[in-house]
């Protein structure tokens, strides 16, 4: 019944299915970045214990939201964001002189706040849609999902980033 025994037939499927799925997918990343950037959403996901010391200068940060106050951003840095039920990380850099990038580790454990019930949906509604075209287990579907979130939160933030960089030079 499956056509999707020859790999570039199924792949072919994969994007067609993704692409009718743009919207939800985007709203996923949009959801993902905005909880990347709230202060409680990280704080309450820590996984990384604290105090924690930086390794190459030995400052000390006692709490997470002392890292988070006292290093900065890098505007191109390593981010994962939170997708569904996978470890993300922050990097953000020491203070000058040190500058060291230091990471920390979060959970994406369940959220039920509103944002966090929608971002849920969409997923199981991609899931779905993608089970149904491309008649595959549960299990590969949300592997080919994450994947593809993942890549579009790498391609948003380095937009985003670019633009930032762009605007820092043209004032
Ligand atoms: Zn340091």
């Amino acid at each position: 019944m499956s056509s999707l025994t020859d790999p570039k037939e199924a792949l072919k499927a994969q994007e067609l299915c993704l692409d009718t799925l743009r919207m939800e997918l985007d709203e996923i990343v949009h959801i993902s970045l905005n909880l990347s950037k709230s202060l409680g959403f990280l704080k309450s996901r820590l996984k990384t214990p604290f105090p924690r010391k930086c390794t190459k200068c030995a400052r000390i940060f006692e709490t997470f939201e002392d890292f988070y106050k006292d290093t900065s951003e890098i505007a191109r840095g390593t981010v994962n964001y939170p997708i569904l039920g996978n470890d993300f990380y922050l990097h953000r850099n020491c203070p000058s002189p040190c500058e060291t990038t230091l990471v920390v580790v979060f959970v994406d454990r369940r959220d039920d706040s509103l944002p966090g019930l929608r971002r849920r949906l969409l997923f199981e509604t991609c899931m779905n849609r993608l089970r149904q075209v491309l008649h595959i287990p549960r299990e590969q579907a949300r592997d080919i999902l994450l994947t593809e979130l993942a890549n579009q939160l790498t391609i948003r933030t380095y937009l985003e980033a670019e633009r930032e960089q762009q605007a820092a030079s043209d004032s």
